[in-house]
């Protein structure tokens, strides 16, 4: 089987059920199933014989572990453990429009960014397609919907563990099923995918997903700085990075967003603003300020919200949309790769 029961569509399952010697019909009873997280053991109007076979079968299961949630604001961090034993984590934020999940795509991460948690003992593995959908389903097993709303997951944003466009065809696959109708049935418009800048898996996302935000992690104006913190720099320079996003906003006709985490003393001084107001004209673009989350691991620190705001308003000054992203979760160790670390070190230390 090449993919896991948790990430199949409809044509799969009747394939599968096919193989089975099942009819077809039970194709639909197991795909409602599957789109509420239901393990096989759980889908009670499959016949015992049925439910023995899938059950035997890879599900790309995501069961929630550890939840901790803020005492400051109402976001929650989940840690999943995959039927392998691996961990990844999530984040689950409340705002006035609904709830937005973060979500991982891979075990750990290979890009090696400088200030990022999630990299520092590299990838494990990619994630599947199901697994990716199980995390959204685990927290909305979770998390009950509030009243008078259908569903608690509003908005995704692929800003967890790893690098999307790394494991692009599950990411694909997760995109088409998360907002396939009879799949979660998200609205693309509130699904972001963030990568660290692969350019040419940005253009061929730019034809495959052009209804899902792309956001670019930039972090610096010039090749210089970004290669100071961002080894991809060194595989895609600014020069090819900027016109692949001019690209998918041209395509698209959706704005890009560039997410900018500001570090002390690297890349947040007013000079700064100008190279990325000068670097960014002309691109459909909005930029999203993030003042960088300290990591034990890392020596690099965050400016202030002060800091970050006079970022933003020297942006804004130089006709380029900026906003600081609100802080969400900075006691339960919001930012990703934080806690899975802190979670394994735990174990170490336990002797698991
Ligand atoms: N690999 C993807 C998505 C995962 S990270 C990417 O690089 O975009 C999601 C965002 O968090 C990225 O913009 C990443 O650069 C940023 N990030 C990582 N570590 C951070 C930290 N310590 N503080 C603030 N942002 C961080």
């Amino acid at each position: 089987m090449e993919h896991d029961l948790a990430s199949m569509d409809i044509e799969e399952l009747r394939l599968l059920m096919g193989e089975l010697g099942e009819p077809a019909f039970r194709a639909k009873q197991t795909l409602e199933w599957l789109s509420r997280g239901v393990r096989p053991e759980g889908m009670t109007n499959l016949p015992a014989s049925l439910r023995a076979k899938l059950a035997g079968l890879p599900f790309g299961g995501a069961r929630i572990i550890e939840c901790k949630r803020s005492h400051r604001d109402d976001t929650r961090k989940f840690l999943y453990e995959l039927d392998d034993g691996n961990i990844v984590e999530g984040v689950l934020m409340s705002y006035s429009y609904g709830n937005t999940l973060c979500i991982s795509s891979q075990v750990g991460c290979r890009m090696g960014c400088a200030f990022c948690a999630s990299t520092l003992n590299g990838k494990v593995r990619d994630l599947t397609a199901g697994e990716m959908l199980s995390e959204v389903t685990a927290a909305e097993a979770f998390v009950p919907a509030p009243e008078g709303r259908k569903r608690t997951v509003t908005n995704i944003v692929m800003m967890g563990c790893g690098e999307p466009l790394d494991n692009y065809d599950n990411t694909l696959r997760f995109l088409r099923r998360a907002t396939a109708a009879d799949g979660l049935g998200i609205s693309p418009r509130n699904i972001s995918v963030s990568t660290c800048g692969i350019v040419p898996r940005i253009y061929s996302f730019t034809e495959d997903a052009p209804h899902i935000t792309l956001c670019i992690s930039l972090h610096a104006p010039t090749d210089e700085l970004r290669r100071k913190t961002m080894p991809i720099a060194n595989a895609y320079s600014l020069s090819e990075l900027i016109p692949a996003a001019k690209h998918y906003a041209d395509v698209t006709g959706r704005r890009v967003i560039f997410e900018y985490a500001l570090i002390e003393g690297v890349n947040s001084d007013d000079e700064h603003a100008h190279e990325l107001a000068r670097l960014l004209r002309g691109v459909n673009c909005h930029v999203n300020l993030i003042p960088l989350n300290s990591v034990k691991e890392r020596r690099l620190t965050g400016v202030t919200r002060k800091r970050a705001a006079a970022f933003a308003a020297l942006l804004e000054r130089l006709h380029i949309s900026a906003t600081v992203r609100r802080e969400l979760g900075t006691d339960i160790d919001g930012a990703c790769g934080q806690l899975r670390n802190k979670h394994i070190a735990t174990q170490k230390e336990e002797g698991v």
